[in-house]
C-alpha cells in the first residue's frame, strides 16, 4: 500500500499500545469498565480523524481514502477491535445512512458516529427469519402520523450497550415476502423495547433477544422509502461482509507463533508447520481478495457474489487458523510468562471464529449466493 499507509499503520499501532491495556480482549462484552476503554480510544481515534477516516468531511470523516481506511480495519481487528462495537457504526450504519439517509438524519446520525459517541446495533434476525431473513414478522402498523412497532429480535449484537438500533420491520404485506419490509432508526432507551441477554461463548452479553411492544416511532425516523427497505438490507450486506478485516488477526496471531514457541518451534511436527504455512499462504489470499472487493465496493461495482466469495475465503480462514494455532498453543508451555498473552488472544479468536461462518449470514447461504452469481455469469 505504501509509505503513506505504513506510517499510518505504525501511528495506529503506537496508539493502541499508548491507550489500551495490553492485550486487551474486552472489546465486546458490556462490563462497563470494558465499554469505557472502547469509547476512550474511539473518541481518541476520533480527535486525530482516524475513526472514520475515509467519510467525507461533511459528515465529519477526514475524506481519506478507502485504502487508508482499510488499514484502519486491518489494524483494529489485528488487535481485537478496540473500537469495541463502534465498528459497525463507521463500517456499514454511517456509509448506508449517507447513501439513503435524508438531510436531517444524516445530520442527526452521522457526526455522533464519526465522533466516536454512540453505539449502534441490527434489528434484523428473528427466531424464524435468519438465513431466510424476509419472512419476519416484526411488524409496524399505522397509527395516526406514526407508527406501532410489535415483534420480536434475536442474536442482536451489543443491544445492551447501544443507543440505536437499526430495524427492520414489516409494513405491509407485498406479492413477493421482500416487499413491505421497512428500515426504521430507533433510539433503544424507549421503554417499549426490553433486551434479554442470551448467554454464549462470545462473552458477556454479546448476543441478545429484543422485544418491542407497540414502540411509537414516526416517519421521520424511516430510513429510505416505506416498504422499499429490503434494497437496503441487501446494501447493508455487502458492506457488513467485507467490513472486517480478519485475516489481519489470523495474519499476526501465526507470525507470532515461532517467537513465542521459541527453540520449541523447530520440535514440532512437521505435518503442524506445514498447515502453519499453509493458513499464512491462506492470509495473502484472503487479504488480496479483500482489496479486491474494496475497489469494487468504492467504484459502486461490487455484485452480491463478491462479497460473498470474500466471505466464505475469510471466514473459513478464521476457523482453520484458529485450529492450527489452538495445536500451536498446546505446545506453549503454561508456566512462561512471555506466552500468556498469546494463550490469550489464540482462545479469544478461536471461540469469536466458530461464530464468524454464521454471523453476517451464514457460509451456506454465502455458497448458494456464490453459485447464484457463476451461474448468472456463466448465461
Ligand atoms: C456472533 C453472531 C452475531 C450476530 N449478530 C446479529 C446482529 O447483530 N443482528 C442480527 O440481526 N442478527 C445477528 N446474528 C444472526 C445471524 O445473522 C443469523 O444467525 C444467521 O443469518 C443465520 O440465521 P439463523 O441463526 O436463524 O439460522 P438458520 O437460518 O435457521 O440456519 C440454520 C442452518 O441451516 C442452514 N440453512 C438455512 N437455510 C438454508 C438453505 N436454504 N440452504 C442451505 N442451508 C440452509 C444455515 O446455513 C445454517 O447452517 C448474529 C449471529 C451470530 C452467530
Amino acid at each position: 500500500m505504501g509509505p503513506e499507509a505504513d506510517a499510518l499503520r505504525r501511528q495506529l499501532r503506537q496508539l493502541i499500545k499508548a491507550h489500551v491495556p495490553e492485550h486487551f480482549l474486552g472489546a465486546f462484552t458490556d462490563d462497563p469498565a470494558d465499554l469505557e476503554v472502547a469509547q476512550r480510544f474511539c473518541r481518541l481515534l476520533a480527535e486525530r480523524n482516524l475513526l472514520c477516516m475515509a467519510w467525507p468531511k461533511e459528515f465529519g470523516g477526514g475524506n481519506a481514502s478507502v485504502w487508508e481506511q482499510t488499514v484502519v480495519r486491518e489494524e483494529m481487528w489485528a488487535h481485537h477491535e478496540p473500537r469495541g462495537a463502534q465498528y459497525m457504526g463507521v463500517n456499514w450504519v454511517g456509509p448506508i445512512i449517507m447513501r439513503h439517509g435524508t438531510e436531517e438524519q444524516q445530520r442527526k446520525h452521522l457526526p455522533p458516529i464519526a465522533n466516536g459517541e454512540v453505539i449502534w446495533c441490527q434489528g434484523f434476525s428473528e427466531p424464524e427469519a435468519g438465513s431466510d431473513l424476509a419472512s419476519l414478522r416484526t411488524a409496524a402498523r399505522r397509527d395516526g402520523d406514526g407508527w406501532l412497532v410489535s415483534g420480536q429480535k434475536i442474536w442482536t449484537s451489543y443491544a445492551t450497550m447501544a443507543q440505536w438500533c437499526f430495524l427492520l420491520a414489516r409494513t405491509s404485506k407485498g406479492e413477493k415476502k421482500q416487499q413491505g419490509l421497512t428500515i426504521f432508526l430507533v433510539p433503544m432507551d424507549n421503554p417499549a423495547i426490553q433486551v434479554r441477554p442470551i448467554r454464549s461463548m462470545l462473552g458477556p452479553h454479546h448476543l441478545n433477544e429484543v422485544f418491542f411492544d407497540d414502540l411509537r416511532v414516526t416517519d421521520d425516523d424511516v430510513l429510505g422509502t416505506v416498504d422499499a427497505g429490503w434494497s437496503i438490507v441487501q446494501d447493508v450486506m455487502s458492506f457488513e461482509r467485507v467490513g472486517i478485516a480478519r485475516y489481519a488477526r489470523c495474519e499476526r496471531l501465526l507470525a507470532a507463533a515461532p517467537g513465542v514457541l521459541g527453540d520449541r518451534w523447530e520440535s514440532l511436527p512437521a505435518e503442524l508447520r506445514g498447515r502453519w504455512t499453509r493458513m499464512l499462504t491462506h492470509c495473502r489470499r484472503a487479504r488480496l481478495m479483500a482489496y479486491r472487493v474494496v475497489s469494487l465496493q468504492s467504484s459502486g461495482r461490487i455484485q452480491p457474489g463478491d462479497a460473498a466469495a470474500y466471505h466464505i475465503t475469510v471466514t473459513k480462514l478464521d476457523q482453520d487458523s484458529a485450529e492450527v494455532l489452538m495445536e500451536i498453543a498446546a505446545e506453549v508451555s503454561h508456566d512462561d510468562p512471555g506466552a500468556k498473552w498469546f494463550l490469550g488472544e489464540v482462545e479469544d479468536h478461536w471461540r469469536y471464529s466458530q461464530a464468524s461462518t454464521v454471523s453476517s449470514g451464514s457460509i451456506e447461504m454465502q455458497r448458494i449466493l456464490l453459485s447464484r452469481a457463476m451461474l448468472a455469469g456463466a448465461k
